[in-house]
């Protein structure tokens, strides 16, 4: 098989991480005979100093003529004072929104070797901790209007939360799908308590479970679900929730597994070219020391070639590499026992020691 894929390494940490994904990718395309082509594209700071744009046109249609697109990391303090527009964060939304991806894929797992790093006390983990957000990635509150003036005086900032029908319908239909490959249980979360756009959010949801009997749908409102996420993670199998909320949750899903640096996600849209990224973002206080946690990254390539690619063997391979490195103590910095005695059964490894070892131990299935 022959795949094009596009590298944005992006900013901070995005080019150690991304190093060390595309180093996976290049092991199992030798070790299973495929061929696979890597483009640099410029997105986020690095993009703005270098051609005055986060996504200059040309960037994005490398990502939307590729296969699919690899993205490490945008951001950081230096562009914080750039005008909204020309943000590096905007770069990512326009990306996203050029590709097409409105289905935003983030699995929240807890990997059995790293169960004493959760922040959470040991009984609620034993229960199990392995659901996925389905977040709405290019509708919502990121994509309304967005303006600040002036009102009796004083500035007045205002940001606009609109979806239609058809944006919550599809990715209502992509929670249904996940749900029926799953536990068949989907909980829909909103604001249906204060939000209009929440109340159309239910009311589309509830019309679509008539289309899938064999799913059990709940409703939980947002707030309250932060609280069960960490009372109770067991209770969740997949949650499918809109554009902001999904950002945030799945922040708070990843720390309770143990490291916002472990998560990968996939976006999709109606096509196979996908964007696999990381949830993190830039990380621009660790970076440039080789010390980040790359596996959130290696998991998004194994999502690549599950998802965008249909390579389900090759995908294995990747994350039992990563499984097979859990298990030999090795851990970057941000997944270190806190408890000394279990720290010292544990090996600190650095970012490009932590992708080599699982380079080298991805086998054939
Ligand atoms: P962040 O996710 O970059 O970092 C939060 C904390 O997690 C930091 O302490 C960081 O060191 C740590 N961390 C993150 N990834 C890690 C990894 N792989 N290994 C070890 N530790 C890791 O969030 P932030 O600090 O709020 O944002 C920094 C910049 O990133 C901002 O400019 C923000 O806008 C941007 N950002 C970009 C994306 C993206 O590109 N998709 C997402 C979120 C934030």
């Amino acid at each position: 098989m022959t795949k094009n894929i596009a590298v944005i390494r992006g900013d901070g940490i995005g080019p150690e991480i991304v190093n060390q994904a595309i180093a996976v990718l290049e092991k199992v395309a030798s070790l299973y005979g495929h061929t696979f082509n890597f483009t640099d594209v410029d997105m986020g700071g690095c993009a703005i100093d270098k051609w005055g744009d986060p996504l200059p046109q040309e960037m994005l249609e490398k990502c939307v003529k590729s296969d699919s697109v690899m993205l490490g990391a945008v951001g950081g303090d230096k562009w914080n004072g750039v005008p909204g527009e020309m943000r590096p964060e905007k770069g990512l939304l326009r990306l996203r929104a050029g590709m097409g991806v409105y289905s935003n894929n983030r699995p929240a797992k807890i990997w059995p070797q790293l169960s004493s790093a959760s922040p959470l006390k040991q009984s609620i983990v034993d229960k199990g901790i392995d659901f996925i957000i389905v977040r709405e990635l290019i509708g919502g509150i990121y994509f309304g209007e967005h303006k600040t003036d002036e009102k009796n005086g004083e500035s007045q900032a205002i940001d606009i939360l609109s979806y239609t029908e058809s944006e919550i319908e599809r990715i209502g239909r992509i929670g249904f799908e996940t749900a029926r490959k799953r536990s068949k249980r989907l909980c829909s979360v909103e604001k249906s308590n204060v939000l209009d756009s929440s109340r159309l959010w239910k009311k589309v949801m509830h019309r679509l479970s008539e289309e899938y009997p064999d799913v059990e749908l709940s409703d939980m409102l947002v707030d309250n679900c932060a609280m069960q996420i960490v009372k109770n993670p067991a209770q969740f199998d997949v949650i499918v929730t809109e554009n902001m909320f999904g950002d945030i949750l799945s922040d708070e899903a990843s720390m309770i597994t143990g490291s916002i640096g472990m998560i990968p996600s996939s976006s999709l849209g109606d096509g196979s070219c996908g964007l696999y990224e990381p949830i993190h973002g830039s990380a621009p206080d660790i970076a440039g020391k080789d010390i980040a946690n790359p596996i959130g990254t290696i998991l998004s390539a194994a999502m690549m070639l599950r998802y965008s690619f249909g390579l389900e063997n090759e995908a294995q391979a990747v994350e039992n590499a990563v499984s097979k490195v859990l298990d030999m103590g090795c851990r970057t910095a941000d997944i270190m026992p806190s408890d000394k005695g279990e720290a010292e059964k544990c090996r600190k490894i650095s970012c490009s020691e932590c992708g080599r070892l699982i380079v080298e131990n991805i086998k054939k299935q």
